[in-house]
């Protein structure tokens, strides 16, 4: 099939903190012993493993590569790194150790798969590739409150990402919905530019670690409206605030903010892969026996599966253990007598 000008010099992907440069190569070919769809921790763990084993390694990476740490600062829990170290820069890094490797990288979208019969097809950038396994690891992107204003006044002073669009928010207000992990970060980095970050939580306890909890607790600069669902983001060139009601009561009242940072959890990127493999009622792969998924030869690694963990360690974790998998697969295939 003729291919669609692919992507193979990759520019930075965001306004992230660090500019990663990114050389991509020309697929040198559309048959492939292996296609890993995503290029989060996963993904890239997993084509280290597999080029290293010598297999021949696509990574259909897609548009914005890289997963959800590009859209992170300081990552401080990925071991290793005993002063942390920028999402951008990790992954950055971890796609060069692939390329080493000889893993090829496209950054294109996979269009469609196939998995229905053998070898596997995985079409990206209008090319269709073939390939005997094949990995899936396309994460997750953050869920959404589901409200008009949000589509409409995206880029308007609604955001999901407070390191791309904190600094616009400078002496500003801004709501950060959502009390996990996420939210508490995004609200502690807001902190850097926002002259105040008012966390609206639906419950009256944090799901939150205990040391961002404490973090945003002791920051002066954040302030919690407990029990409180938003209702509707105001505005109508631009964010102006936030109707809330509270849980409880069914108190309805208006908060002024410029900016509203939804960060409310994350939904598995499957949606490719409906009828191809089972998934459960929320999207997520189904993986027996580790990274096995329902169909022989296509594993699955990191948030298109985790539910639980979903941190960048246990994605790489996964990603190691389905290119293990991945790479027993194609050796039996390889040696089976024709
Ligand atoms: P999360 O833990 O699922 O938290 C989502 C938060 O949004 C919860 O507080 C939830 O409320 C709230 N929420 C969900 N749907 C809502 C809705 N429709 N309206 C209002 N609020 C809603 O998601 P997360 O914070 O993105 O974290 C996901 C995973 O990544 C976790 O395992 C977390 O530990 C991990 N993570 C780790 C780090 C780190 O270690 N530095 C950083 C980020 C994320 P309820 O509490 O009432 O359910």
């Amino acid at each position: 099939m003729l291919a669609k000008k692919a992507f193979y010099f990759k520019p930075a992907n965001t306004t992230v903190m660090s500019l990663p440069l990114v050389l991509g190569s020309k697929p040198a070919s559309e048959k492939y012993d292996v296609i890993i769809i995503g290029s989060g921790p996963a993904g890239l763990t997993a084509a280290i493993y597999t080029g290293r084993a010598r297999l021949k390694t696509l990574v259909v990476a897609g548009s914005s590569w890289g997963g959800q740490l590009m859209l992170t600062s300081q990552v401080e829990n990925y071991p290793g790194f005993p002063e942390g170290v920028l999402g951008p820069d990790l992954m950055n890094n971890m796609l060069k150790q692939a390329q080493r490797f000889g893993a090829e990288i496209i950054f294109e979208d996979a269009e469609s798969v196939d998995f229905s019969k053998k070898p596997f097809k995985v079409v990206a950038g209008g090319v269709a590739y073939e390939s005997l396994a094949v990995i899936i690891a396309t994460g997750a992107s953050p869920r959404q409150l589901g409200l008009e204003g949000e589509e409409r006044l995206k880029g308007k002073g609604v955001s999901n990402c407070a390191v791309c669009d904190g600094t616009f928010f400078k002496d500003k207000t801004v709501v950060v919905v959502g009390g996990g992990d996420s939210a508490m970060e995004e609200a502690l980095f807001l902190t850097r530019f926002a002259r105040k970050v008012k966390v609206i939580h639906r419950r009256s306890q944090l799901r939150a670690t205990k040391i961002l909890q404490e973090r945003a607790f002791g920051n002066p600069k954040i302030e919690f409206v407990w029990n409180s669902v938003v209702e509707e983001i105001l505005g109508k060139e631009h964010v102006e605030g936030v109707r809330i009601k509270r849980v409880d009561t069914g108190e309805v009242s208006e908060i002024q903010c410029d900016g509203v940072f939804v960060s409310i959890g994350y939904k598995p990127n499957t949606d490719l892969f409906k009828g191809q493999v089972e998934m459960d009622e929320k999207g997520y792969i189904v993986a027996k026996d580790f990274t096995e998924t329902s169909v022989e030869g296509v594993f699955v690694a990191g948030e298109a599966k985790d539910h639980r963990y979903r941190q960048a360690i246990t994605a790489a974790g996964e990603g190691c253990q389905a290119a293990l998998d991945a790479i027993k697969y194609v050796e039996e295939i390889k040696h089976r007598p024709k």
